[in-house]
């Protein structure tokens, strides 16, 4: 897609770290990395959000990241990671082509649980929350 960086970088026309290559992802280091060997994997084909993945490539997304989270593993002697997507702006998104974020965790490291991301808890009750999601599926 045009103007769009991943895009720009999956098809090599920005510089960038790669990590690891397979035949639909590509995993980059990230240029603002939050830990080191902090490291997003891209789909090469243009998708916004994780419900756009084409379900076909699902398992070579997984393969790609528990690669990663191996090789991270072995280089920074660590096997604690935060894994995720800020799916959409109010979650955080910046760039609006699917990436996932592998950040490795370390004693000490400042950082929290994906829990401290937000604390929006809801008035109503767990039960009714449930019913209004039970009545929709
Ligand atoms: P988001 O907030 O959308 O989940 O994360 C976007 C990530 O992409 C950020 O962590 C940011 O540092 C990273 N990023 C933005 N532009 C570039 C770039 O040109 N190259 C690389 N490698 N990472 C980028
Ligand atoms: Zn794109």
């Amino acid at each position: 897609m045009k103007d769009c960086i991943f895009c720009k970088i999956t098809q090599g026309e920005i510089k960038s770290y790669i990590v690891k290559e397979s035949p639909n992802f590509l995993a980059v280091l990230d240029i603002h990395p939050h830990s080191p060997g902090h490291t997003l994997v891209i789909p090469k084909e243009h998708f916004v959000n994780l419900k756009e993945l084409k379900l076909e490539l699902a398992e070579e997304f997984i393969k790609m990241i528990q690669e990663i989270m191996i090789l991270l593993e072995k280089v920074f002697m660590t096997n604690d990671f935060t894994l995720g997507i800020n799916e959409g702006p109010l979650a955080g998104q910046t760039v609006s082509h699917l990436h996932f974020h592998i950040m490795p965790r370390f004693k000490n490291d400042r950082g929290g649980s994906i829990h401290s991301v937000v604390y929006n808890p809801p008035q109503e009750s767990l039960e009714v929350i449930y019913q209004r999601i039970k009545n929709e599926s």
